[in-house]
């Protein structure tokens, strides 16, 4: 049976791996929407390799070379901010979620609203919107799957058992390119080094997430939302070889663990075949080869990211958005050579220390508590 699917980011990591799974699978899948950023040509590509119904491009000064590039195709060109909301909200059996950044939050809701399948990559959207993000999901019978790789593991460490009977969860954590790295050092890393992650071929904003980990306090508070057994039972370990992807310890004292390849595509298969499950083209783990796995506790002296997300999921309301926005700031301001490494934990510790506004109950109060904290984010960088 064919099923239909929207691409929300098609043009980054995880819509390339996922194309790639639909490119393997052909005749089971249609594709209504594709969406980008600015890269019109790819987007353009991709969409008429997969003869997408619409393609959107959020920037709207792209439509044009958008427009040009599809002509003679039968997908109908988008561009703006609307245009991506109404894209995603074309009917369609399954939406990923994989616009970076809570760039992705508007076109996810409207997602949710139809009631689909949404396989959610875009974790600043769950963290930013929390408890309206679940709400909507609940209130419009929609299905959120998670790509996570780490909340995909726990998904399927879950499946068929009672979350009253879990002890708690651990996150594992590749603990990123610095690990190893004394605190100066780490002070003085580069971009070039951050997005070069040892395990994982991902887009520039959760290299550098991962660097600091606060990608691994992005998924704390991810985790937080999806399997609601509370706070004091999430755990972060690191484990510097991606093989464990995540596990669930049970009052009985079974943990159950999810190993893989470090390949997006097996969590992204894993969502898209659910319940049953797909092939994919990945290497089968070797562990014989890979002969020890290691773990180790994290150090929130030189990497202060994953306390910041904890403190702000126990504060709630609206720091998780603050956090957010102002990581996001403070990533692409690294990213530019406007600040160093240290500084965008520090930025977003004092984004923190703000009076913070009120807990936002709507789409378009989340939004606007965003819009803020980059505001003052960024008023932040200027006086640094
Ligand atoms: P990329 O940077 O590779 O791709 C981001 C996608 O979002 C691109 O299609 C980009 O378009 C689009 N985009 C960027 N900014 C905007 C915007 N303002 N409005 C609309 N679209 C926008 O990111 P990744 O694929 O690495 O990550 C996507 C999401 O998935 C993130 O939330 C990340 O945390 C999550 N994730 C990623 C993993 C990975 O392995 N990559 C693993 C787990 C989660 P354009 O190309 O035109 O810029």
């Amino acid at each position: 049976m064919t099923r239909t699917l929207s691409i929300l980011g098609a043009t980054g990591s995880i819509g390339a791996s996922t194309l790639d799974l639909i490119r393997r699978n052909r005749g089971q899948w249609r594709v209504v929407a594709l969406t980008a950023n600015g890269n019109a040509a790819e987007l353009a590509r991709l969409a008429r390799e997969f003869g997408a119904e619409v393609a959107v491009v959020a920037d709207e000064a792209a439509l044009p070379a958008l427009r040009e590039a599809l002509a003679g195709s039968e997908t109908e060109a988008a561009g703006g901010a609307q245009a991506l909301v109404e894209a995603a909200a074309r009917p369609a059996d399954v939406t990923l979620a994989a616009i970076v950044g809570c760039a992705g939050l508007a076109p996810t809701m409207a997602a949710i609203k139809q009631g689909g399948t949404i396989a959610l990559a875009n974790k600043e959207a769950l963290v930013s919107a929390g408890e309206v993000m679940t709400a909507a999901v609940t209130k419009h019978g929609a299905t959120l799957l998670p790509v996570d790789s780490e909340h995909n593991a726990i998904f399927q460490c879950l499946a068929g058992n009672d979350s009253a009977e879990v002890r708690c969860i651990t996150l594992t954590a590749s603990g990123g390119p610095f690990r190893e790295w004394p605190m100066e050092q780490i002070a003085a890393a580069t971009p070039a080094q951050a997005v070069k992650h040892p395990n994982w071929d991902m887009g520039a904003k959760i290299s550098v997430d991962s660097a600091t980990m606060m990608n691994k306090g992005l998924e704390l508070i991810e985790a937080f939302h999806l399997f609601p057994v509370g706070l004091e039972r999430l755990r972060i370990l690191v484990h510097p070889q991606s093989v464990v992807h995540s596990m669930v310890e049970y009052r009985d004292g079974s943990t159950l663990a999810q190993l893989g390849p470090s390949d997006m595509r097996v969590p992204i298969a894993s969502v898209l075949a659910w319940p049953q499950r797909m092939d994919t083209p990945c290497a089968p783990l070797d562990l014989a080869a890979i002969g020890t796995l290691r773990f180790e506790a994290p150090d929130e002296l030189r990497f202060p990211a994953t306390r910041l997300a904890r403190e702000a999921a126990q504060s709630g309301g609206s720091a998780p958005a603050v956090l957010n926005a102002a990581n996001e700031i403070a990533v692409a301001a690294f990213l530019a050579g406007r600040i160093g490494f240290t500084h965008i934990a520090a930025q977003v510790e004092r984004s923190l220390a703000n009076p913070l506004p009120p807990p936002p109950a709507a789409l378009e109060e989340v939004l606007m508590v965003d819009r803020e904290a980059r505001a003052r984010a960024e008023e932040l960088l200027e006086k640094l």
